[in-house]
């Protein structure tokens, strides 16, 4: 299967925090991978700024470091790395400061799409807001895109979006979760918006439960003072986990067009109960084998911040009640995996002897490893045996599926990009949204700081801690297995 790719408008990208980790791990060699499509037209132009003094030279050195680094051996060409490079320029700016605003204004051409991307931390993006203004940088037409995290809570949030709304509006900014950019995330809308079989059973009649799971093998890695201000509530529920559960929850907008699907996301997030102590299980991976467990990594031996956290959550509304979601995202687990698992009930009535219990249908869709869905079918096991029933899967890798273009999936910041070069807003979240999800997770976390919660301990490379197993076994279900 060939996909087209659709060159986009001529523009000029401007990446405050160009000389970081995420500018040069993912931004970077992502534009170069779509230059290299040909999505990117040979006269767009990407200049960097950050504080470090630097002249276009060295950092078109650093840009060429992070494609060698960053961009898989086959697709580095070098004619076209070059011809990529040669479009970069560099320009260093201060966010808080008065100088190289002129000297970017001077680089931006009329008549362009115009971006300014925020890969700074969130305190600076407004001093870069309001330069940007004042020195007449942007325009009406600009976008500018925020990475996260948008605040620590309600207020921070909506203080942030204040700051911002002061001198771009709400069709400007582009607040990215890139979780919204993997390809499965947009494969769930047309799975169920684009085929007549999964819409009529997914509703609270014929959906058991919903299992959302983030696990990582990694912990805080050299990151532990930074997690330790925030934890996975905030760091992965808040935002990454939401959106998946929006996703999932929503009913059918009525067109697919940004406003239309951000309403219908925003209607989830109200609809979403309080969630009571005894629904959540918070944790901190234990040391083993010589490894340092949370505590030692968040350089904090008082530290109260979960690194593992798993909850049930009501959606209240006719198409959920009586369907529970149950989340769980941690560090130090026994596997990387990200799915997102529909349980099916099981038919009403069994008209075969074997098999009882577990006629259910399950429908996988699989953000990482390998991209893919996977629906689980009962059908009979082959053979003259008699009429006995096994559990098979229907696999779809997408990377299978697609062929060579497959595996080929575009990374998750390539596509964001493009659809802010394309004034698209459906994959980023909207104000409303996450000041939404804010007052969800404020009192959850507020109620952990009152009652002074400490996370419960967990082994390393295990599933998480044992009172996760018992948020399930208590409603007569069972987690998913995390596979090594
Ligand atoms: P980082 O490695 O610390 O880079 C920060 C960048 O900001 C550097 O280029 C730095 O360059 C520049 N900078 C710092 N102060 C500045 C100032 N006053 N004026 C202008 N530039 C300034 O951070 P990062 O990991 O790339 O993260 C950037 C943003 O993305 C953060 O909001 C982070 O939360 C978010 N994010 C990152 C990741 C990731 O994987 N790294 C993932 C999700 C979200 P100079 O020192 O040269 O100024």
């Amino acid at each position: 299967m060939v996909s087209r790719v659709i060159p986009v408008e001529v523009f000029d990208l401007v990446i405050f925090g160009a000389t970081g980790d995420l500018a040069n791990r993912k931004i970077l060699p992502g534009l170069y991978r779509r230059y290299l499509s040909g999505q990117i037209p040979p006269e767009c132009r990407i200049i960097g700024a950050a504080r470090s003094a630097m002249d276009v030279p060295e950092f078109r050195n650093m840009v060429r470091a992070a494609i060698a680094e960053f961009v898989a051996a086959e697709k580095r060409d070098d004619a076209v790395i070059e011809a990529f490079i040669s479009q970069i320029d560099y320009v260093a700016i201060d966010a808080k400061g008065e100088g190289g605003w002129s000297e970017l204004k001077a680089l931006m051409r009329p008549g362009v799409v115009r971006a300014f991307y925020f890969s700074v931390a969130p305190a600076l993006f407004g001093d870069l807001a309001e330069r940007l203004h004042l020195h007449a940088i942007a325009d009406a037409q600009s976008r500018i895109v925020v990475e996260k995290p948008f605040g620590r809570d309600l207020a921070s949030a909506r203080a942030l979006n204040e700051t911002l709304a002061a001198h771009f509006s709400e069709a400007q900014i582009y607040r990215i979760d890139h979780y919204l950019g993997k390809e499965t995330v947009q494969n769930l809308m047309a799975v169920r918006f684009a085929n007549i079989l999964f819409e009529p059973l997914w509703n609270a009649q014929y959906v058991d439960h919903v299992q959302i799971t983030v696990a990582e093998t990694v912990g805080v890695e050299g990151r532990g003072a930074y997690y330790d201000k925030s934890g996975a509530m905030r760091d992965m529920v808040q935002n990454h986990m939401m959106q998946l559960l929006c996703l999932i929850a929503m009913e059918p907008p009525y067109h697919f067009d940004p406003d239309a699907v951000r309403d219908e996301k925003l209607k989830v997030i109200r609809a979403l109960q309080p969630v009571p102590p005894e629904d959540i299980v918070r944790g901190q991976y234990l040391g083993a084998k010589g490894t340092p467990g949370y505590v030692a990594d968040s350089e904090n031996p008082d530290t109260k911040t979960e690194s593992y956290v798993a909850l049930k959550v009501q959606v209240a509304n006719w198409r959920w009640q009586g369907t529970p979601f149950y989340l769980r995202t941690g560090k130090k687990l026994r596997g990387r995996a990200s799915e997102i698992a529909i349980i099916f009930k099981e038919p009403p009535h069994s008209i075969f002897d074997d098999a009882k219990g577990w006629h259910e249908n399950v429908l996988v869709i699989r953000l990482q490893p390998n991209e893919g869905m996977n629906l689980s079918v009962m059908i009979k096991e082959p053979g003259p045996g008699g009429m006995r029933l096994t559990q098979v899967p229907l696999d779809m890798s997408f990377a299978e599926a697609l062929g060579e273009d497959g595996a080929d999936i575009p990374d998750a910041y390539e596509r964001l990009i493009m659809d802010v070069i394309r004034g698209n807003q459906t994959l980023f979240m909207r104000g409303d949204e996450v000041e939404a999800a804010w007052a969800w997770t404020d009192p959850i976390i507020e109620g952990w700081e009152a009652r002074d919660d400490k996370p419960r301990g967990y082994d390393a490379g295990s599933s998480g801690p044992e009172d996760a197993l018992m948020l399930m076994h208590r409603d007569g279900r069972r987690w998913r297995e995390i596979r090594e």
